[in-house]
Order: C-alpha cells, then structure tokens, then sequence
C-alpha cells in the first residue's frame, strides 16, 4: 500500500442522504417496464449503495422500440419537418441539459464513480454539442450540378437515413450519447438508444425531457435500460434498423458490425478503444507537458478511449521525467467522487477492477518497473486504485500494447523521431497521440507520422465540437463530430433532370 497517495473517504453521514431513482424504459412516448416484469439494479461503484432500478429490456421491447422508431421515421412529422424546426427542438435540448445539469452529474457521478464536479462540466460540453448540432441541422442541403452541358442538370439531395440504433458506454453516459443522437435527429433521423446498464439514467432522463420539454415528437427518440445482449445485440442484427453507432470495446465492435453485416448490411459507425501516446522530445515545455501527461492518463480514471496511457520520453530526458511525474502523481486526490477535492473517483465496477489489476500484475511480470501505485486503495466501500506508473516499458509488453482502461501510465523511451514514430504506429490501435516540442519541424513532422484521427501539438486532449473526432485502424470507422457529422445519418440521393429532346438509343 502506497501510504502517500491521500485518500478521501465517504462521509457517513452523507451516504445515507443518497436515494435510489426508479427508471422506466421509453418507448413510443411513453415509460414503460418490461414486459418480463424484471429489473436490475445499479450500485454507486465509490458508496456500494443501489442507485437507480431499471426494466430489463428483452428481445420484445427492442423490438418495439424499433416498431416505434420506425413508424415515428414513415409516418410522424420528424423527419417531414423543416430543417429551421428541427433546429428549434435540438437547440432547446441543449438549454434542457443545462437546466437539469446538476441533478443529472449527480446521477452520473453516483453511476459511474466520477468525480461530481467532474460531470458536472461534462454536462456543459454536452449542451454544447446540442447546441453545434442544431446550427448544422440547416445545413443539410445537398448540392446542384448545373455545368453537366445544357441537357443535364444534377441534383444531389441529402434524405435521413432512417432508423438509427445508438449502443453507448459507461465512461461518459451524456456526453457520448450527445455525440451520436442530435446529429441523428438533425438529419431527421429517428433512433433507438441503448445505454451501458451500468450508467442508464441520464440517458432515460433525455429521452423523457426532449419529449415533455423539448417538443420532440413521440417514438422519434426510444431508450432501452438493458444488457448488451440480448438488447445491444438485437438491435445490430435488425432489419429494422437502417444504421448502428457504437461507442466501445474493440472486440464488441467487431461483433456488432459482423452482425450489422451479416443481416441487412446496415450503416455501421465504430468509436473504439486507443492506446494513445504522448512524445516527448527533450525541448518540449516540461511543466507543460508533465501536466498534461497526468490529465491525460488520470482524467475520468483512465477510464476513457482517449486516455494516454502511454508515454514516449526521449532517453536523454527520461529519467529526470519520471522522477517528477511520480512525486505529482501522488499529489492526486483519489476518493469519494461527490467530494470537491477529489481528481480521481472510483472504478466502474469490480470486474473492471480485477481487469485493470491483472494488467498491472503483466505488466510487473514481463518486466516493466512498477514506479508509483499499483494497489487497491484501503477503503470502507468502493473501489479504488492507486495512480499507478511504470517505467522500462518495452514496446512489445502488454502493458505497452493493450487498452488498460484504468489509472496505469506506461513510460517507454526513444532516441529519435524515426524511432518514436515506429513505436507510436506498431499498435492496433490510431484513435489519438500528441507530440510536445517547441520546433515546428520536430512537431509538424512528427504530426505527419503518427497514424491516428487526432493528434495535438503542446495539448492533450483539447479541441472543439467544429473537429472530427474517430480512430485509424482498430480503433473505429467513421467519424463523429465536426461539420460532416450530421452527413453520417444521411443518404445521398442523385437526381439527374434531362432538358429538351432526347438523342435516340435505338435509330
Ligand atoms: P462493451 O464494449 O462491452 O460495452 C459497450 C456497450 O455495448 C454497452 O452498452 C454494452 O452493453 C453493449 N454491448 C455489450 N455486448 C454487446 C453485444 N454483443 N452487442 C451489442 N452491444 C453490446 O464495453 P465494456 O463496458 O464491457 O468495457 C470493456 C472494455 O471496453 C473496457 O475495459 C475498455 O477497454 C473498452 N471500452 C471502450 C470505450 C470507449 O469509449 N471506446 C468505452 C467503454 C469501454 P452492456 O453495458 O449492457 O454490456
């Protein structure tokens, strides 16, 4: 046990001050439970105590949400409205979030083991997508093609897609599920949501608000409270649903898009795991960069695609690097989420943490240098782990490799950029990386090298709503986010008008 780490526990007397909420499916307008009559339950990962109780959706409510989905997308006003009124309903979304900001963070702080200020400021950035949804929405517009010679005029006119099914994961319930669902209903798609069971609340929390409060037509947004299979699974395979947006594991991922092909060939869009580095060259801004390697790898406790688990330090640099990032590291408040001066809450869920425990028990046994952390914190409820670091990080160990999702920073090392870039790539994943130097060559060429969606220079996980935001290689396919974003949930029609009398085929 790492003693110098200060731990945070649960004041007592506020546990018992926590309430469970009771949720209901939403499905065509209306709440409902499952038809099974079963429930489940979700426990705060940082207080051990139910929070939420949800209907365990089976096979008949998906299929009715999709029924419902698809009957709103053929018959009701949505996706036959103007572009200016879809606008009007998607930006009052984002007022919606923002009103109920504090009640849903705390849903998703006690959910998901986050820290409540935390969510709270994610529940901000959500609004903000709404917000960058609704101004795309009347940009929908296709294109003309009026130089094609005098007998050809050429339209290409943008339909919505139809039924979308959005499956989303626990690490940032509101926020992922606001990357995928306003650019949806934008295009005047209409959609079914499957939550992570772990973190349904806020998502059902939505879909209720959008329709009392922000005028969305009943069935266009449908939400299943329920496990990945058989709900997640369903919904790849229908045949009902015309595209499917995942956020998730790699190995899910595959599977739903197996499925999405193997049944009606649907649209599929993949968000997936990364295994992102951060470069350091030796004449990087040091403060700077320390800062933003912790932020990278602790933020969300690690439990995020983006995370930069891993860093790359020029050798010349290394050591005097590590040393200081571990004197921080143990400066970080870890505990209870709902206390303001926590950095670092709770694990998701205790499989979680026996995941992220095996990957550091590989990692010390193929030889990596355990620097800091590495244990369970000692804690009256709740499951916590050490910000943890190792240095001597070979390229070829697992721990160098592999998607931790947990507090676990690797330090590898290298002599140039060539090796750097080699080091960066031989990966399966390419979702993010970040260069830190203060010569535009050795930034800018470096950039250039990396095979990844994102890539910042002297940042780490910074940006805006405007940037496209998906992964290289095994880390997804398509991207979320910027102007294109709401394009993904839309068919390009062409049109093509002939003019004036017509040159026979035939003489
Ligand atoms: P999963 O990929 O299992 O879950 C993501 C979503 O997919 C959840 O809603 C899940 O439902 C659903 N799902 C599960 N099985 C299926 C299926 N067969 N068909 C369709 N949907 C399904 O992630 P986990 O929550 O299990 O986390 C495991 C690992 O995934 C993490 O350790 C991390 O490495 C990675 N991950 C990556 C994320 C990212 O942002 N890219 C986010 C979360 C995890 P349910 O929750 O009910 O099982």
């Amino acid at each position: 046990m790492n003693d110098k780490v200060i731990f945070y526990a649960a004041d007592p007397s506020a546990l018992a001050q926590i309430k469970s909420k009771t949720y209901r499916a939403r499905i065509g307008g209306k709440d409902v439970e499952a038809a099974s009559g079963k429930t489940f339950e979700r426990r705060s990962p940082a207080h051990d105590v139910v929070v939420g109780v949800y209907p365990e959706c089976g096979l008949v409510e998906t299929d009715n949400a999709v029924a419902a989905a698809k009957q709103a997308f053929e018959k009701g006003p949505w996706p036959r409205m103007s572009a200016a009124e879809r606008e009007a309903v998607i930006r009052k979304s984002a007022q919606l979030i923002r009103a109920h900001a504090k009640d849903w963070a705390l849903v998703e702080s006690l959910e998901s083991g986050k820290p409540y200020a935390q969510a709270l400021e994610e529940m901000g950035w959500a609004a903000g997508i709404w917000d960058y949804a609704a101004g795309l929405a009347r940009h929908i517009h296709g294109e003309t093609y009026n130089q094609l010679g005098e007998q050809t005029m050429g339209l290409v006119v943008r339909e919505p897609l139809g039924v979308v099914a959005l499956i989303t994961p626990w690490n940032f319930p509101l926020l992922i599920v606001s990357q995928k669902l306003p650019f949806a209903l934008a295009a005047g798609c209409t959609a079914v949501v499957k939550p992570s069971e772990l973190t349904s609340g806020t998502t059902l929390l939505l879909a209720k608000a959008l329709e009392e409060e922000a005028g969305l037509p009943a069935g266009v947004v449908n939400v299943l409270s329920g496990f990945g299979n058989p709900v997640g699974a369903r919904l790849s395979e229908h045949p009902d649903v015309d595209m499917i947006s995942f956020t998730g594991s790699t190995g899910v991922g595959k599977s739903v898009a197996a499925s999405a092909a193997a049944s009606n060939l649907k649209k599929v869009a993949l968000e997936l795991g990364g295994k992102n580095p951060q470069v350091i060259f030796p004449d990087a801004d040091i403060e700077a960069a320390l800062d933003a390697v912790l932020f990278g790898v602790y933020f969300n406790m690690g439990e995020c695609c983006n995370s930069g688990s891993r860093i790359l330090v020029h050798e010349t640099i290394a050591e005097d690097f590590v040393k200081q990032l571990v004197a921080r590291a143990k400066k970080i408040k870890v505990g209870d989420p709902l206390n303001p001066d926590v950095k670092l809450g709770a694990i998701i869920e205790p499989k979680h943490k026996l995941k992220i425990l095996s990957h550091i028990e590989t990692a010390q046994k193929e030889g990596a240098k355990l620097e800091t952390g590495g244990q369970l914190m000692k804690s009256p409820c709740g499951c916590y782990i050490e910000p943890t670091i190792f240095s001597g990080v070979k390229p070829q160990m697992t721990i160098a490799r592999e998607e931790v999702f947990g507090p676990v920073l690797s330090v590898l090392t290298f002599k140039d950029a060539d090796e750097a870039a080699r080091i960066v790539n031989d990966v399966a994943y390419g979702l993010s990386a970040s260069v830190w130097s203060k010569d535009v060559d050795t930034a800018f060429k470096a950039a250039r090298s990396f095979r990844a969606g994102t890539v910042w220079i002297n940042t780490f996980m910074d940006g805006a709503n405007e940037l496209p935001f998906g992964g290289y290689r095994q880390s997804g396919l398509g991207r979320e986010l910027g102007k294109d974003a709401a394009l993904e949930y839309t068919e390009a029609k062409t049109i093509v008008l002939h003019l004036g009398g017509r040159s026979p085929w035939l003489n």
